[in-house]
């Protein structure tokens, strides 16, 4: 399985799943039809899936014209989002496993960012393949989603899960958001080394215009402070000891950033 990503938007990533030999792929929040489309006529594959992790215009608007133009395509989303994704076919929940080419996804339902939001987990299939995840606006690359519909006890309760994964898992996060991420992440945790190296390795990469997606879990463990709320010195910075006290103002002072 090869993954491919296309931008699209201001700042959004739709990730194109493909196996060459079987000539077909799998679309991961299509925030729009075209480009999609395009790349499958480029590379000359049929749709298959349509994976969609949660409701919002800039992660399903691609839905309805992929599937005029694909109608065996299966659209996937999570069950909590009956009725709010266009087309969608089958209702996941925690636990659930879909497929795609040689490779089974497991399901997270993980809500704070919407209460329905879900994530995709591939394993990797063979021992040199690493596990990718498809978290959409949950985990970021360096931050987190805004809480629209969750508290901050399920956000941590829901990033824990996606924590807990390999460290080399890669994280294809649903928006370009790593730099302003660090730049929030370096007035909480400036004296954090790996966080310092790694502000200066994607300002570097961003200013050649590079994308900085896909991160790796255990990148995101050492600089990303929305997973660090069991860390001291993000405790002692918003002035807390309790876990989700602290994640909880993390978010607040984010976002007001
Ligand atoms: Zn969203
Ligand atoms: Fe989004």
């Amino acid at each position: 399985m090869q993954v491919d990503r296309i931008p699209v938007l201001s700042d959004n990533y739709i990730f194109l799943l493909h196996d060459p030999t079987q000539k077909i792929a799998a679309v991961v929040d299509p925030a729009e039809a075209q480009p999609v489309l395009q790349r499958l006529q480029e590379i000359d594959v049929q749709l298959v899936a349509i994976f969609n992790t949660h409701h919002h215009s800039d992660h399903v608007g691609g839905n309805r014209q992929l599937i005029q133009r694909f109608p065996d395509a299966c659209v996937y989303g999570g069950a909590e989002d009956k009725g709010r994704i266009p087309g969608q076919q089958v209702f996941l929940q925690e636990g659930d496993r879909v497929e795609f080419a040689d490779r089974i996804g497991e399901v997270f339902f993980v809500p704070g960012h919407t209460r329905a939001h879900i994530a995709y987990y591939f394993a990797p299939a063979t021992a040199e393949e690493t596990g990718d995840l498809f978290c959409g606006d949950t985990l970021f690359a360096g931050g987190c989603g805004r809480l629209f519909e969750g508290s901050p006890t399920q956000m941590v309760s829901s990033l824990s899960k996606l924590r807990a994964l390999p460290d080399t898992t890669c994280i294809w996060c649903a928006h370009e958001y790593t730099l302003k991420n660090l730049q929030f992440a370096l007035t909480v945790d400036g004296g954090n080394p790996d966080l310092q190296s790694r502000y200066a390795e994607v300002k570097a990469a961003r200013s050649r215009f590079e994308a900085t997606v896909p991160s790796r879990l255990g990148v995101e463990k050492r600089t990303n402070p929305f997973l660090r709320w069991d860390t001291p010195t993000l405790q002692s910075a918003v002035n807390s000891q309790d876990p989700v006290q602290t994640f909880a103002r993390l978010r607040g002072m984010k976002d007001r950033f």
